[in-house]
């Protein structure tokens, strides 16, 4: 396969300030493979690190953002045997230095050398896919059967995340009662996630009618606008006044966490997968004496893309119905405006480097 020694890569070059500009392809390490990215998502990570540096990134005018992304497999590191040219793959972002004591426990998505020693996290502390190519090392690289798309499978970090929460709150929800407080795009799929492990019922609470409205397409089986209704007081009318099994909190919000503890009931979980902007205040003698337990995930750790693939494949979860709009490369800008400010009912977008 023939490879250009430059490519189109859309630069961060000042705060909010994205540039195509062409660079040099890189080139894969010993157990790497390029990849030529079909598809890159926005995420509202890259709204937040575009804008203000997260801990790790590398400087102004030469990182390449992006690290929800497909493409093909077009050249292959000197020991790489795991795939081949002409492979159809989805990543994942985490690549950690697999010598500190979290990597050694399979904790690499929390590695204790985040930027340093050999980690990687493509998007955030090395080059991403808002490009024509990149290089991921094979751990982070995930064959797509021909039945999905590179769009969807560009929402592969997104599934493998919520699966990584199901996983670290204890897994095995058949029977369960489940809450999702956000419709935002990973609250949607725990929606799906939690009817896919035949969750007795996946309630969604939110503020827009719009994206509850997408949430009961999806499956949820009932939907609570705040404006409309008390969500906890349909939760506990739901359950005899016991609670939720799960309470899933991926608004961000900062009155949401403190709804969570009160859904949830004895022995009930919590599980955190949105980041709140400033301190919350919740009232934490609720989880003492009720033997409540609260989890954080940062990531798709566990290996939960490959996961994430075999559920995709299965046609149990629906990702496509998430991509509502798509740009070419030289669009990003747009494309982020229209991420942002959710505009045309805007949930992820899409950005296809080479072109369409
Ligand atoms: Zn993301
Ligand atoms: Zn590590």
């Amino acid at each position: 396969m023939k490879i250009p020694p430059k490519m189109k890569a859309a630069v961060l070059m000042a705060p909010n300030l994205l540039e195509i500009n062409e660079v040099d392809t890189p080139l894969p390490g010993p157990a790497d493979v390029l990849i030529r990215v079909e598809a890159c998502a926005v995420c509202s990570s890259d709204l937040s690190l575009i804008a203000k540096p997260w801990v790790g990134q590398p400087p102004y005018g030469s990182f390449i953002p992006g690290h929800e992304y497909s493409g093909t497999v077009v050249a292959l590191g000197e020991t790489v045997d795991e795939f081949k040219v002409g492979d159809r793959v989805a990543v994942e972002a985490h690549l950690g230095c697999m010598r500190c004591r979290n990597c050694r426990l399979g904790y690499y998505t929390a590695c204790l050398n985040y930027g340093k020693k050999g980690h990687r996290a493509n998007g955030f502390t090395t080059d991403g896919g808002f490009a024509q190519y990149v290089v991921n090392h094979v751990n982070t690289v995930y064959p797509i059967p021909d039945a999905v798309d590179f769009d969807e499978a560009s929402l592969i970090t997104n599934l493998g995340c919520v699966l990584y929460g199901f996983e670290t709150t204890g897994g095995y929800v058949v029977g369960d009662y489940v809450v999702v407080i956000g419709p935002g795009p990973l609250g949607l799929i725990a929606v799906e996630v939690a009817k896919a492990l035949c969750a007795k019922r996946a309630v969604l609470v939110g503020t827009r009618a719009s994206r509850l409205e997408v949430g009961k397409d999806l499956g949820a089986d009932r939907i609570i606008d705040i404006h409309q209704e008390d969500p906890l007081r349909v939760v506990l009318e739901e359950t005899r006044g016991m609670g939720a099994d799960l309470v899933i909190e991926s608004s961000g919000g900062v009155e949401s966490p403190q709804m969570a503890i009160a859904m949830a009931k004895r022995m009930g979980k919590i599980l955190l997968l949105g980041f709140p902007e400033e301190p919350v205040s919740a009232d934490f003698s609720i989880l003492g004496k009720n033997n409540k337990f609260i989890y954080t995930v940062r990531g798709e750790g566990w290996a939960n893309c490959g996961r994430a693939v075999s559920l995709l494949a299965s046609g149990k979860v629906n990702l496509r119905r998430l991509i509502t709009h798509s740009f070419p490369l030289e669009q990003i800008s747009e494309g982020f405006e229209t991420f942002k400010g959710r505009i045309g009912g805007a949930i992820k977008v899409v950005v296809h480097p080479h072109g369409g």
